[in-house]
């Protein structure tokens, strides 16, 4: 009996696998004239593919608690026992990030599509999955309409972030219309907008280092870049959901010393020294935290008391985050209620789902793939014994 999977992302090869595994027949599809090419981008920056850590500890990375069985199940290790099994070493950073030794992902995806063609799973490019007619799924091709008849079926669609890559997110209105539940589509691990005054422009394109962003209780150590439109990069993704929530963020732009030492050198005589000279000295503020410092706190308190706490704690007049589309990965999609233990739509019997359409999400760090790994792996398995118990 065959089984679907529609979406050739990480999410969809997961399961195509685990099915073609338990022996089962599977079609493949994707929309976009190749697979997984959010993937192969992802391998651009280097495939950070997980995390080192316990599984506890790789799963408090998702709040979304309802997502810690699949990636407790098929968690790090698991992660990184898929790689070396499909031939690509492997190196742990000293962050405990994950990467294949060659930083790509162009031979995982190699050697993974090699596996599935060996295991006899049918692959097809180019056909857009547009919904039902009457039982069979239906597919724009090249060649036409095309309905395909499966017993199950795993769809692996992506959320809504980079949609020239092929996740566009359009399958939320094919899903809504059969009363499946959604949360709404939100930009996770992404930039924000600041509306700079002229006197910053110097400054894009550097690195903001040795800081520490204050959002909520949280005091982050982290790096982010300067930009024209705003805040980008590694730091200040980890805190995005957070700040999109709604939370206010602050800067500690020096996080090395406590408050009591900057006030003591900031009370030293100062002479006929400006205030900023002063400031420089005292402080050894790199150029661009003194032109965040006047960019935002003009005129600066004379008061060293009230100056170090400034340093410590200097308010962001935060705008809105980046689009969807430049996101690196997306919130919302498929809710757990609509949703069996098994991965599988409730109001949908045979239809399972995984990866990132399902509505979770969690920082940059490995994160990401391993749940859209450990998904597919839960929904290709319900899948495979589906059809099994059906023979
Ligand atoms: C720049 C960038 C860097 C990243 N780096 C990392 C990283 O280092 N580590 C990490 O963990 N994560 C990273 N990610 C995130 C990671 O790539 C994604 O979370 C992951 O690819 C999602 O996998 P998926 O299989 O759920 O969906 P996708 O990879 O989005 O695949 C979905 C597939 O479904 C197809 N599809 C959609 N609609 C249809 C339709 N109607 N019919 C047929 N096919 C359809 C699409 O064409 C696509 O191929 C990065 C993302 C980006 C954008």
């Amino acid at each position: 009996m065959t089984a679907l999977v529609i979406g050739a992302g990480p999410a969809g090869l997961m399961a195509a696998e685990q099915i073609a595994r338990a022996g089962h027949k599977v079609i493949l599809a994707d929309a976009m004239p190749t697979p997984a090419r959010k993937f192969l981008m992802a391998g651009k920056s280097g495939l950070n593919l997980t995390k080192d850590e316990p599984p506890e500890a790789l799963a408090a990375q998702y709040p979304e608690t309802w997502i810690h069985p699949y990636v407790t199940a098929f968690g790090s290790a698991q992660m990184q026992d898929f790689a070396r099994d499909l031939g690509i070493d492997i190196f742990t950073g000293s962050s405990g990030r994950v990467f294949p030794t060659g930083m790509k992902a162009s031979p995982f995806l190699r050697a993974w599509l090699s596996r599935l063609d060996a295991l006899g799973v049918q692959r097809h490019t180019r056909w857009h999955w547009t919904g039902w007619e009457g039982r069979a799924f239906l597919f724009d091709t090249p060649e036409g309409p095309q309905p395909v008849d499966a017993k199950v079926c795993v769809l692996a669609l992506g959320g809504a972030s980079w949609p020239r890559l092929g996740s566009t997110g359009h399958w939320a209105g094919l899903l809504a219309i059969k009363d499946i539940d959604l949360a709404p589509f939100r930009p996770a691990n992404m930039g924000f907008h600041v509306a700079w005054s002229p006197h910053m422009q110097p400054h894009f394109g550097k690195p903001l280092k040795s800081i520490a962003f204050l959002v909520g209780a949280q005091s982050l150590r982290a790096e982010c870049i300067l930009s024209a439109r705003g805040f980008e990069g590694g730091g200040i993704y980890e805190i995005s959901s957070k700040l999109r929530n709604g939370y206010p963020l602050a800067l500690n732009l020096l996080p090395d010393t406590d408050i009591a030492t900057l006030t003591d050198r900031l009370a030293r005589p100062r002479g006929k020294e400006s205030l900023s000279n002063h400031l420089r000295k005292a402080t050894r503020l790199d150029p661009v935290k003194l032109a965040l410092l006047n960019e935002w706190a003009r005129p600066l308190p004379q008061d060293p008391e009230a100056l170090a706490a400034l340093l410590k704690h200097l308010p962001v007049p935060l705008g809105a985050p980046f689009p969807i589309e430049e996101a690196i990965s997306t919130a919302g999609g498929i809710s757990a209620r609509a949703l069996t233990s098994d991965l599988e739509l409730r109001a949908l019997p045979g239809i399972f789902a995984a990866g990132e359409m399902l509505d979770w999400e969690a920082p940059t760090g490995g994160y990401l793939l391993t749940a859209c790994f450990a998904t597919g792996f839960a929904a290709g398995r319900a899948a495979a014994e589906r059809l099994s118990s059906s023979v």
